[in-house]
């Protein structure tokens, strides 16, 4: 067995560019090719398996591969379909946001569930939430072109992921309830060789740093130093700021890492408190 270690993303689709970056900002340097399926990393112990997303949590269950992304979506669906899948859920990665939702034709009145047939990809979570909520109804298992089925007499109802409803409106049909709330999430076997251990720990908190940074921002600004208190309490999610004095003895910097977007709200509000000289900067790594 290798000893390098074997991530799975999505090779083609809406996960594919965001988790390449991702590893790519972890220090981890490949080439992408639209024919290779196996990519090695010319830095690192590393191999980049490019699969179906469907495909990624068996692979980390099977311990094809340590470490995978892959959406909370498809995740849950393989799970509940097979029960006997082991796999450790690690990081929520705040891209490929997406919901799944029931949706009925804009002509049809009744958003009722029950007595439907309801068209879906994921028919393990939509047969949970139907028996959860007490529903009957009949579920149709489709790949592709869902939204289509209720025009052409295969359902009464769909069920799919939805992310701003463009896709919904344009074919007719309404969202009714929404079933799962999901994004891309960094997955992890449970059966992790003692070789391989280190590098994963270390890949994993790499990418905990870049996740975390990129929720946080640095915020740098001026001030009297009387109103260093309701300045900072005005930050959001502020880690200790630090107050640095100037050469003017009345007035500081204060600096501080904020865990939260900074909204120009925040920054009028600073503005009007006596903040001067703000300066908002996005944050690369962030490591405790
Ligand atoms: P594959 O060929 O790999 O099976 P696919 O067609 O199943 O691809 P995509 O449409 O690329 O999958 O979606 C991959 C994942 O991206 C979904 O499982 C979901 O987590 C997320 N996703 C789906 N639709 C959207 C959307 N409209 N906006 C954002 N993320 C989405
Ligand atoms: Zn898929």
């Amino acid at each position: 067995m290798t000893d390098r270690v074997r991530i799975a993303v999505q090779k083609n689709g809406r996960l594919s560019d965001e988790s390449t970056k991702l590893l790519k900002k972890c220090g981890i340097s490949f080439n992408k090719s639209s024919d290779k399926l196996f990519l090695r990393s010319s830095n690192m112990m590393v191999d980049i398996l490019m699969v179906r997303d469907d495909d990624i949590p068996k692979l980390v269950h099977q311990n094809i591969a340590d470490l995978g992304i892959v959406g909370e979506n498809v995740l849950k669906e393989k799970l509940l379909a097979d029960k006997t899948l082991n796999i450790e859920r690690e990081t929520k990665l705040g891209f490929s946001k997406c919901r799944l939702a029931f949706a009925k034709p804009k002509d049809l009145i009744d958003a009722d569930l029950n007595n439907k047939k309801i068209a879906t990809s994921y028919p393990a979570i939509v047969e949970d939430y139907l028996s959860k909520n007490s529903i009957n109804a009949e579920i149709v298992e489709i790949h592709g072109s869902v939204e289509l089925t209720p025009f052409v007499g295969i359902s009464d109802m769909i069920c799919d992921l939805v992310s701003t409803g463009i896709t919904l409106e344009s074919n007719n049909l309404e969202e009714c309830y929404t079933v799962l709330e999901s994004q891309a999430l960094l997955i992890k076997s449970s059966k992790i060789e003692v070789s391989k251990s280190a590098l994963i720990k270390k890949i994993v908190s790499r990418i905990n740093s870049v996740i975390e940074a990129s929720d946080s921002k640095y915020i740098m600004f001026n001030a009297d130093s009387k109103d260093i208190e309701s300045l900072v309490d005005l930050l959001p999610a502020a880690e200790s700021p630090t107050v640095i004095p100037l050469a003017n003895k009345n007035k500081v910097a204060i600096h501080s890492v904020c865990k939260e977007e900074i909204f120009w709200e925040t920054i009028e509000a600073l503005k009007f408190q006596g903040a001067s000289s703000i300066l908002v900067l996005p944050i690369e790594k962030l490591a405790h």
